[in-house]
């Protein structure tokens, strides 16, 4: 009787073992059942299927967790993947850009030959989001994206940064190799863009900075931005490589992006007026409006210095507002003051980039009304550029300009980007020849000859021409028998100050 409690008591403490091993969690130990068969061995059993079904569950939820702990770990892959690409192009972000310089910096350290960085900036982004919409915008950047990734090596990481940004890492290179990459990747630019039925252009401005081994990773990017302005400065589409002496002329610039924002309110700009005159009788037929920032500390700055860079910041919709404002008013002061000046006409410069101002043909139909000024009597003057070219929102705006009765003048034909099949596409009515076309035209008969045929052009176009630039009676008299019939420049006067044009103006008054 005793052994047999004695064998029980044994029994018991294996199933408390048992027991306890499982809640310590040790899945895989099973009790041993005894011969007996009894109810100690029934609770064993039961404890062993337990222990048995525990194991199945636990394998399960092991399982479980093993599936949910991958899918987690997919998400997250996915998601720094998309955190550092660019949607709309695929292409690598600035993130992912900024941490492959890193690492092409570090590998470069050890010797070799130090990355480089290309920043692109398309040239002409802006006005196809505006005119054509930003589908096509986009259809642009995705084809952009397409031809430069196609004019790198497939080691180089092609980036975009954001808006019509672009970058391109070239891991390690000669200067040679990278300027060949450079000058393929504007190549690529080049050629037309087709959206649906519009024909764009996507060409960039390109800066290069060429790191040596040990140049900053952060001081690259910035580097080749700061070229990047250089080659917009450059009159866009082209290369250049950045030098350090490029950073003070950035400095200069973000002062003077910074001052003109003030100098409006401030009241610091001013217009000065220059007359254009008939050649034959040297009569005053109206004034051109020339913009001239007086700083209260550089004194007065001139408006090459600084019109560029409120057309790439957009400061200019806020200048040609205040120069339209102010010519206008001045021109209804003029009128108050000599009712004779019947045709007289007042000339505005007008940018190319202010096509695109939205309230551009209100404020300028508003501003005419407002001053009792016959749309007849402006003239608005536009420079430029690779866009106006036909079909663009550009051309719209002069056609609709030209609707409202104000004079449309090519600006500085003869330079630049003006092209003799603009005389024919625009819906200008006259054309200013650039001063720089009659510079030396006393002395060079082969210049004269070419002046001749630039008037014959502009005649056969059935458009009238001014020449711009006129300082000597010599070539006053030779425009004349050119047969061209209006000039303006500094033998008939210089741009000056409203209040010091009264003698031009009684010219003025006399002959017209
Ligand atoms: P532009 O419209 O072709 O103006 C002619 C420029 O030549 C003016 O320079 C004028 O002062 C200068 N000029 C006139 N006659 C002679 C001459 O006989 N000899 C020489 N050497 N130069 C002469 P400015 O005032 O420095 O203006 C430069 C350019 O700035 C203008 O060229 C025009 O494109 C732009 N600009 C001026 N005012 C405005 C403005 O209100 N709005 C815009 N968007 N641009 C303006
Ligand atoms: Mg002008
Ligand atoms: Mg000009």
């Amino acid at each position: 009787m005793r052994s047999r409690k004695r064998v029980e008591d044994a029994r018991l403490q294996l199933l408390v073992d048992g027991v306890v091993r499982l809640a310590a969690g040790d899945l895989d130990a099973r009790i041993e059942p005894s011969a007996e068969r009894d109810e100690i061995d029934a609770v064993i059993t039961g404890v062993n299927l337990l222990a048995e079904e525990l194991g199945h569950i636990h394998a399960d939820l092991e399982q479980r967790v093993a599936t949910r702990t991958a899918m987690l770990r997919q998400t997250q892959v996915e998601l720094e993947r998309m955190a550092k690409t660019d949607a709309l192009t695929g292409l690598p972000n600035r993130t992912l850009l900024t941490e492959r310089i890193q690492e092409a910096v570090l590998s470069s350290a050890d010797g070799g030959k130090g990355p480089a960085v290309l920043l692109l900036d398309l040239d002409s982004f802006k006005a196809i989001n505006d005119i054509l919409g930003h589908n096509a915008g986009d259809a642009a950047l995705v084809e952009v994206a397409k031809r430069l990734r196609s004019a790198v090596r497939a080691s180089d990481t092609v980036a975009r940064l954001g808006g019509d940004e672009f970058a391109i890492l070239i891991d390690s290179a000669t200067e040679d190799e990278v300027l060949h990459i450079a000058h393929r990747a504007s190549e690529s630019l080049q050629e037309s863009v087709r959206i649906g039925a519009e024909t764009v252009w996507a060409m960039a401005s390109i800066g290069v900075c060429i790191g040596k081994p040990g140049y900053p990773a952060e001081a690259l990017l910035r580097d080749a931005d700061i070229a990047m302005y250089r080659a917009k400065a450059r009159g866009r589409n082209n290369v250049q490589i950045f030098h350090p002496d490029m950073l003070d002329a950035v400095q200069e610039r973000s002062r003077i992006t910074a001052e003109l924002r003030t100098a409006v309110a401030g009241g610091e700009l001013a217009l000065l007026y220059q007359p254009v005159v008939e050649l034959a009788s040297g009569g005053v037929i109206g004034m051109e409006a020339l913009l001239r920032w007086h700083h209260p500390v550089r004194g007065t700055i001139m408006p090459g210095s600084f019109i560029g860079i409120a057309e790439e910041t957009g400061l200019i919709f806020e200048l040609g507002r205040w120069v339209l404002h102010e010519g206008l008013a001045q021109m209804r002061r003029w009128r108050q003051t000599d009712p004779d000046l019947a045709d007289f006409r007042l000339h505005i410069n007008l940018s190319a980039a202010e096509l695109l101002r939205p309230d551009l043909l209100d404020d300028i139909r508003d501003t005419l009304a407002r001053n009792g000024v016959d749309p007849r009597h402006l003239v608005l003057e536009i420079t430029e550029t690779v866009l106006m070219s036909r079909g663009t929102g550009e051309e719209q705006v002069l056609s609709r300009l030209r609707e409202l009765g104000v004079g449309l003048q090519i600006d500085d034909f003869g330079t630049g980007f003006s092209s003799i099949s603009y005389l024919t596409a625009l819906p200008a009515d006259t054309v200013k020849v650039d001063q720089s076309l009659i510079r030396d035209l006393e002395s060079n008969p082969r210049q004269q000859k070419f002046v001749s045929a630039i008037l014959q052009l502009i005649f056969a176009a059935g458009l009238n021409a001014t020449v711009e630039g006129i300082e000597t009676a010599e070539q006053a008299a030779q425009l004349t028998s050119m047969g061209c019939l209006y000039g303006q420049g500094y033998f008939y006067g210089r741009p000056l100050p409203a209040a010091q044009l009264a003698g031009q103006l009684r010219r003025a008054a006399r002959h017209l």
